[in-house]
Order: C-alpha cells, then sequence, then structure tokens
C-alpha cells in the first residue's frame, strides 16, 4: 500500500446501522501533502473524515497514524496523537469569544505555547484578531470558518482534517481560505487532509486528490491530472 504514509487508511467499511457508508476505502496522505477528497453530496467524504477522527468507527480495515493504529482508538486519544479536525459546519462554540474557543483548541500540555500559537493563528487570520473579544456565534461564515481552523491548529496538529471548509462562503472568502491553507503547507510544513464538494478549488490546492463515488475511491491521482481528466471535468468541475 503507502508504507511511508503519515495516514494510511486501508479497506475501510463504515455502517450507520445496516447501511454501508464507507465500502473498502483506501486513501493515504504523506507527510507535507496536501490530499483532497471531493464528491458529490452523500458520497461519504464526511464519514470517512469522521471515521479517521475515531466516531462512527470503522466496522472493517484498518486506519494507520504514523505507524500507530488507530483504527479502534477513542477520539480523545486520537487527538493526543496530533491529529486536528476542522468538522463540517465548523462546530465552533457560539457563546464563547474567539480567544476563548482558540483556548478550547489548545491542549493542556501545550498551554505554555499558548501565547505564541495565538499570534500564529492572528498572523494568519488577521481578521480573528480584530474581533478576539466577539462572540463565535456572531461572526460571519467566513471568520467562522478561520476560527474552526484557527482552532484546530492550536493542537499543533501533525495532520490538519479539514471537511468542507469552503461551504457556504463567497468566492472571495473561499480564495482567502485556500491561501491560508496554502501557506501554513508551504511555511510550516503542515500536512493536510482536506474534503471538499469545491472540486476546483480543492484540486488546485491539493498536492493529489481521490474521487469518492457512493462510498468508494473511484479515481485518485495528482491535483494537476484529476483537474485535467474528462470524467472529473464532466462530473465535478463543468458548470461549477
Ligand atoms: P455531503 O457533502 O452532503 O456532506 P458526504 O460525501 O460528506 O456528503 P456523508 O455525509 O459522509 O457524505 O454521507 C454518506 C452517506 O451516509 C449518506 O447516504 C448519508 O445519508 C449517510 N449518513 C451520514 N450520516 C448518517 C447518520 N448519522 N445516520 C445514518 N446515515 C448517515
Amino acid at each position: 500500500m503507502a508504507p511511508n504514509a503519515l495516514l494510511d487508511v486501508r479497506n475501510v467499511e463504515t455502517y450507520y446501522g445496516n447501511i454501508r457508508a464507507l465500502n473498502g476505502v483506501d486513501v493515504s496522505v504523506n507527510q507535507g501533502e496536501i490530499v483532497a477528497l471531493i464528491g458529490a453530496n452523500g458520497a461519504g467524504k464526511s464519514t470517512l473524515m469522521m471515521t479517521i477522527f475515531g466516531s462512527p468507527r470503522a466496522r472493517s480495515g484498518q486506519i494507520v497514524f504514523d505507524g500507530t493504529d488507530i483504527t479502534q482508538m477513542p477520539t480523545h486519544e486520537i487527538a493526543r496523537l496530533r491529529i486536528a479536525q476542522s468538522p463540517e459546519g465548523r462546530r465552533i462554540f457560539p457563546r464563547m469569544t474567539v480567544l476563548e474557543n482558540l483556548q478550547m483548541g489548545a491542549s493542556l500540555d501545550k498551554l505554555k505555547f499558548f501565547d505564541e500559537d495565538v499570534e500564529k493563528v492572528f498572523t494568519l487570520f488577521p481578521r480573528l484578531k480584530e474581533r478576539i473579544n466577539q462572540r463565535g456565534g456572531t461572526l460571519s461564515g467566513g471568520e467562522q470558518q478561520m476560527l474552526s481552523i484557527g482552532r484546530a491548529l492550536m493542537a499543533r496538529p501533525r495532520l490538519l482534517l479539514l471537511d468542507e471548509p469552503s461551504l457556504g462562503l463567497a468566492p472571495l472568502i473561499v480564495k482567502g481560505i485556500f491561501d491560508a491553507i496554502r501557506e501554513l503547507n508551504r511555511t510550516q510544513g503542515l500536512t493536510v487532509f482536506l474534503v471538499e464538494q469545491n472540486a476546483f478549488g480543492a484540486l488546485k490546492l491539493a498536492t493529489r486528490g481521490y474521487v469518492m463515488v457512493n462510498g468508494s475511491v473511484t479515481m485518485s491521482g495528482t491535483g494537476k491530472d484529476l483537474l485535467a481528466d474528462p470524467e472529473v471535468r464532466a462530473a465535478y468541475l463543468e458548470g461549477g
């Protein structure tokens, strides 16, 4: 498979009750890559992201992170390995301020880095600094997305999982978010696994990509190759 991968998902099946949402999925992410998973609504993209993070659990197959089998690990232990997630819908704490939300992302053993890490988030997203005492629930959609990514970064992740960071945002804001992800990868070598319906933006950003259809990976390749692929173009890019 992918012996040197930072994250290696092998033949994973995930069910909701009797319904199989993932049907033997193989995906790998190497150190320093941005890998995008694209696919239509209901393809199983979020399910894969959540399965990597331990909820729901895979019913079969294996998920290995940096040589450790995390398939059956509880989420808090997975987080301790420094996998961080910005989930679909952002899930920020609406009554907490921007700063308090960032505090929630910092793990206890990283508190000595808190000021430094907050400054890094504010350098990446200066908008958040301007709104440091504003409650999360009153932020715009784009600002909430920045906060969700910022909160994930506070865990000093070795792997950042991003579920639909562009969802519901205006094109210019999406560009800002994608630029920030590119910058994190370029300057800090951060490894990113990203799920997106915005196939064009995601594949332009990604080193490699996977296409998911009905719970199975049907295609993979470099971001560039997938962008040029006629089938991908017809299904996910044209008119989009
Ligand atoms: P979207 O882009 O619309 O979020 P997706 O590719 O992320 O789509 P999933 O949300 O992973 O797709 O859904 C995959 C399948 O699993 C769908 O058929 C969905 O209805 C089903 N599913 C998702 N969550 C649950 C749940 N909690 N209980 C039962 N079925 C679920």
